[in-house]
């Protein structure tokens, strides 16, 4: 029933390796003419089955769902999320003091293309490849029985993640549920947030950093905090819980630094130790003093693609030289990178080259991920995407 895709000779060996993607370069021809978004049957050059997946315009051609010859219908999507939901029970056994976390993250989950992230009794599902897009009806349909009882909402939020004009034919909108049923408060170990899945960016907050901000509460007691790209507040309330003396939040976007404001005043309301500037990160931080001995650096991702990295690996040792030059003695710097195609590597030695430029004496304390809700397949180790250091600077 699905089309077959052919590979050239030999280009099979990586999904041999279960590999999740299909370069469009190992293709040799395509049976028919396959819609972008289809799913299609992956044959090696002598017509022996590999996989099936989702076919897509782009250097990626063929993602894969599966490397058994099954039909993706209503009950693959099920046992996916079902298998999905129970490692999430497994992480946040026994605990209540966190309803955010993320349900589905791509070839992690064995689903490359799609990211879900449940808040409370909402989930926010993002598409990244047409594939998902053309299925969405079908996983949210899936996504309400897996989780009945426990959510009630689906808000589907791709207009900014699919290269293709997916908003034409329905963008960001609820699938399920709507804004009547749906709060926007949702709970990290016990701390409350506005979650803004409507405007905000990805799919409103980033789950990615909750074990990393429990962290940097440990170190907060009696320090001066700026938390640079802020977003909407994430690492603040944290420091402010651990007893941080004060704590600076800037972010570039003002819509961010409102809703840091008001995560702070639903945690801590009147307390005057936070304050929030929309300003750019690096003008802040060379009109800013030396006050700061907590600082933690989590900007954007600067390298999207590979040939962005010497640039993004240059903003890195930048970034990072500005805060070695400032941070008080006895400081400590939790610096991250999100960028997929930096390697722990590439950012170790860009940070340790800002560190050299300032001469002083930096150690390493911790070395951190992303939590066990964002699993990397062993055999897509491109999963691990964030990486960070906290360091001790003397
Ligand atoms: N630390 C945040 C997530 C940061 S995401 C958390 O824990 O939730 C990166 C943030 O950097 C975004 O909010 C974006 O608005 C901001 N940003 C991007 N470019 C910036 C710049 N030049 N200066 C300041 N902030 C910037």
């Amino acid at each position: 029933m699905y089309k077959n895709v052919y590979l050239k000779k030999g280009k099979e060996e990586s999904l041999g390796r279960f590999h999740p993607w299909v370069f469009s370069g190992a293709i040799h021809h395509i049976d028919g003419r396959p819609e972008e978004g289809d799913v299609v049957r992956v044959v090696s050059a002598d017509g022996k089955f590999l996989a099936v997946g989702h076919i897509q315009i782009g250097s990626i051609a063929v993602r894969v769902l599966s490397f058994e010859d099954i039909a993706i219908d209503s009950v693959f999507w099920e046992q996916r999320l079902d298998a999905a939901y129970d490692v999430r029970k497994s992480i946040f056994s026994g605990s209540s003091q966190t309803n955010a976390f993320r349900l589905i993250h791509g070839e992690g989950d064995g689903l490359p293309g799609l990211v879900i992230d449940v808040y409370d009794r909402t989930a926010v599902m993002q598409a990244h490849s047409v594939g998902m897009h053309v299925c969405r009806h079908e996983i949210a349909d899936a996504l309400s029985k897996v989780m009945e009882g426990v959510i009630d909402n689906i808000y589907y939020k791709s207009e900014n993640t699919l290269a293709y004009k997916a908003s034409e034919d329905g963008g960001n909108g609820f699938l399920k549920g709507g804004l009547a049923t749906a709060s926007d408060i949702a709970v990290e170990n016990g701390l409350r947030f506005h979650v803004d899945w409507l405007g905000g960016q990805k799919t409103g907050f980033f789950v990615d950093q909750r074990e990393n901000r429990a962290l940097l509460e440990h170190y907060s007691q009696g320090r001066k905090v700026l938390n640079m790209f802020c977003y909407t507040g994430g690492f603040s309330f944290y420091a402010m819980r651990g007893g941080a003396e004060l704590v600076h939040s800037v972010d570039s976007s003002s819509r961010a630094i409102d809703i840091t404001r008001a995560n702070v005043e639903l945690n801590f309301s009147g307390d005057t130790r936070h304050e929030a500037y929309a300003e750019d990160a690096f003008k802040y931080l060379d009109r800013m003093g030396d006050q700061y001995d907590l600082i933690i650096l989590d900007p954007p991702a600067f390298a999207k693609h590979k040939d962005a990295l010497r640039n993004a690996l240059m903003g890195y040792r930048k970034l990072n030289a500005k805060a070695f030059e400032k941070i008080r003695p006895g400081g400590i710097l939790f610096t991250f990178s999100c960028s997929q195609v930096v390697t722990k590597d590439n950012f170790r030695t860009a940070v340790f080259t800002a560190a050299a430029m300032s001469g002083r004496r930096v150690r390493i304390l911790h070395q951190l991920t992303q939590p066990a809700d964002h699993p990397v397949s062993i055999y897509h180790p491109e999963g691990e995407y964030l990486k960070g250091l906290v360091l001790y600077v003397e």
